[in-house]
C-alpha cells in the first residue's frame, strides 16, 4: 500500500526559492497529477514534475512573475510562469481554458502531503522514477483531465 498521509485543511500555501512569489490556494485541489513528458523535465531541470490541478478562482498569487508561451505538439499553448527574479517553475494555466490552474508541488510550504495519485507521459518516465501502486498511468496526454480528477477522489474522496 502507498503510504498517504491526510491532506491537511485548506489554505495551502507556497513560494519561490527567493520568496518573491507567494501563492495561496484556499480549496483542497482537484488532482495531483506527476507528469514524465520532455517538456516538464526541460523546463525543471528534473525527472519529473508534480502538478496540483485546483480551480484558477482558488488560486491567487502575489510578486512578479515572468511567463514561457510553451506550444505542445498538440497545438495546445501553455504559459509558464516562474518567479522574474530567481526562475523557480510556479504555475500555468492553458491558454484555451483559463478555469484550472497547474501549481508546481515542490513550490509549497509543506509538500510532504503532495502524493500523485495519476501519471502522464509514464511512456517517458525517467530511470529510477516510481509510480505509487494507487495512482493510475495514462500514455501521453489525457484527452480529459477528469480522469485526474476521478483518480484523486477514488483515493481521498471528493
Ligand atoms: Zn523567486
Ligand atoms: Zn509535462
Amino acid at each position: 500500500m502507498t503510504a498517504r498521509p491526510p491532506i491537511p485543511s485548506p489554505p495551502y500555501t507556497g513560494s519561490c526559492l527567493c520568496g518573491q512569489v507567494r501563492w495561496t490556494l484556499k480549496a483542497r485541489p482537484l488532482a495531483v497529477n506527476a507528469c514524465h513528458c520532455t517538456d516538464c523535465k526541460k523546463t525543471t531541470g528534473a525527472t519529473n514534475v508534480v502538478m496540483l490541478i485546483a480551480r484558477s478562482e482558488d488560486f491567487s498569487s502575489t510578486g512578479e512573475t515572468q511567463f514561457y508561451r510553451k506550444r505542445a505538439d498538440s497545438g495546445r499553448e501553455l504559459d509558464i510562469q516562474r518567479c522574474a527574479k530567481c526562475g523557480t517553475r510556479m504555475f500555468h494555466h492553458n491558454l484555451a481554458s483559463n478555469a484550472l490552474v497547474f501549481i508546481a508541488a515542490g513550490t509549497l510550504d509543506d509538500p510532504s502531503w503532495a502524493i500523485p495519485t495519476s501519471h502522464i507521459w509514464v511512456e517517458k518516465i525517467s530511470p529510477g522514477v516510481t509510480m505509487e501502486e494507487d495512482a493510475i498511468q495514462v500514455v501521453g496526454q489525457p484527452t480529459d483531465r477528469k480522469i485526474l480528477m476521478d483518480a484523486f477522489a477514488k483515493v481521498y474522496g471528493s
